[in-house]
């Protein structure tokens, strides 16, 4: 007979969102198992966090250590480099002119999960949290329970899972709910940068390019930048198989020389493009967060901010109705339904941006040059698109109720 463990909350998946997902539970009080394998950390992405993910973060007693080994973002430069009929002009966005003292943080995502398993693990030595590193092997929804087999055969049963697993969630297949899908023509080549001459001075520079963004984004000290750059597959690949030299003279060609020469200070990796929206956002005891539900390209650092902001939603459904029962189907359903806008709005926001640089169609050129034009020229409109870029629309200033006075004393 297998081994069966029972908690209120199972989260499978121990990445980033995973690890959050598990400190939040755990800090309303209900009993909590953090499921999945050890961080790599051979992660070479780093993760811009924004707006309100800052002050969640910080609710929860996590900013401070993840914020020590970030970088601000105060500014944020646009240049178009289509070399297209409409020209967008060149723009900035200073945090200052929203009263902010950085967009956010950029940081390395193998500090990023470091810091935050630190957090789980200061949890679990106080016994608030549990930890299982190994694969869920297959999960089972039930109409009561949620049950989640571990690859040794033993079993975590919990009145609520909730899938972090990524994009090709067990949780989520064991639910039967079905991924809507869709593919770019573009990969993202994602590697660091020393630039000795010239500091980042916390000014992040994106080049729209015809086959997508080219974004520098401030990485450590002053003159360390991290790059995404999205390319086509092929041009991808033939970056990756270059020689620091080269591959750094091309780079360094593609920037403009804006921060002059590059030193190449991380291996090249690639990621092909993607987008996909879970059709629901739970089934039977499961909630989907993160990229179980929802992924798309890495263009204005959205992806894990939206996964904050899953959780975030899932705790106050959780907080005002579902302590007795956090997996009851009020809960799930609630929770299904507040992400639906937010999660759908940010991935055609992406869509549109990205299809605006590689369509060959003047319309969404002309409409994101004109967009730009006007920011430059009408200040309300610019605090507009700062704001908007940063959260969902009506979330500012949401994290003030993030967590009650009770939860605040168990941080103790
Ligand atoms: C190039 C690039 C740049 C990006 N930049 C940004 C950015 O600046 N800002 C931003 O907000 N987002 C950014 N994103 C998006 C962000 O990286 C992702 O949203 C985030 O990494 C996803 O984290 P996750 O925890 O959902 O998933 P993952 O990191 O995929 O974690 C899934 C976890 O589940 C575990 N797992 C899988 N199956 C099982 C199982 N059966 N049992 C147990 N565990 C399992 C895996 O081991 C893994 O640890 C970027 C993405 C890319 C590609």
């Amino acid at each position: 007979m297998s081994q069966i463990r029972k908690v209120d909350v199972a989260v499978v998946g121990s990445g980033p969102a995973g690890h959050v997902a598990a400190v939040q539970m755990a800090r309303l009080g209900l009993s909590c198992v953090l499921i999945g394998p050890e961080h790599g950390g051979k992660d070479g992405r780093t993760t811009a966090l924004l707006g309100s993910s800052v002050p969640y973060l910080e609710a929860l007693g996590l900013w401070d250590a993840i914020a020590s080994k970030g970088q601000a973002l105060r500014v944020m430069r646009l240049i178009d480099d289509t070399g297209r009929l409409f020209k967008a002009p060149t723009t900035e966005f200073d945090s200052s002119e929203i009263g902010l003292e950085a967009f956010g943080y950029n940081i390395d995502n193998n500090q990023l999960v470091a810091c935050l398993h630190e957090a789980v693990r200061d949890l679990v030595e106080d016994e608030r949290l549990f930890e299982d590193k190994q694969l869920a092997r297959s999960v089972r929804l039930e109409g009561d329970h949620a049950d989640v087999e571990m690859e040794d055969g033993s079993i975590w049963q919990a009145r609520l899972a909730i899938a972090a697993d990524g994009r090709n969630s067990i949780v989520r297949q064991a639910a039967g709910i079905e991924m809507r899908k869709w593919s770019y023509p573009q990969t993202a080549l994602v590697v660091n940068l020393h630039h000795k001459n010239e500091a980042h001075r916390n000014i992040s520079t994106e080049f729209h390019t015809k086959t997508g963004p080219f974004t520098l984004v401030p990485f450590r000290e002053g003159y360390s930048s991290s790059l995404v750059c999205v390319v086509t597959a092929e041009d991808a690949e033939r970056l990756k198989s270059l020689c620091r030299l080269e591959l750094a003279l091309e780079l360094e060609r593609r920037a403009h020389s804006i921060y002059g020469a590059f030193d190449v200070i991380s291996d090249p990796q690639t990621f092909p493009l993607a987008g996909m929206v879970a059709k629901q956002f739970h089934g039977p005891r499961a909630a989907f967060i993160a990229e179980s539900a929802h992924a798309f390209p890495p263009i204005g650092a959205q992806g894990l901010n939206l996964s904050l902001r899953d959780i975030a939603a899932l705790a106050d459904i959780i907080r005002e109705d579902g302590i007795k029962d956090p997996g009851s189907l009020e809960v799930l359903e609630t929770y299904g339904r507040m992400r639906r806008s937010d999660v759908w709005s940010r991935t055609a926001g992406v869509h549109m941006l990205n299809m605006s640089l590689i369509s060959a169609l003047p319309f969404g050129q002309g409409a994101r040059s004109a967009g730009l034009a006007l920011a430059n020229m009408v200040p309300s409109l610019r605090k507009l698109m700062m704001k908007a870029g940063l959260d969902a629309p009506g979330k500012i200033g949401w994290t003030s109720r993030v967590m009650n006075k009770k939860e605040r004393g168990a941080q103790g």
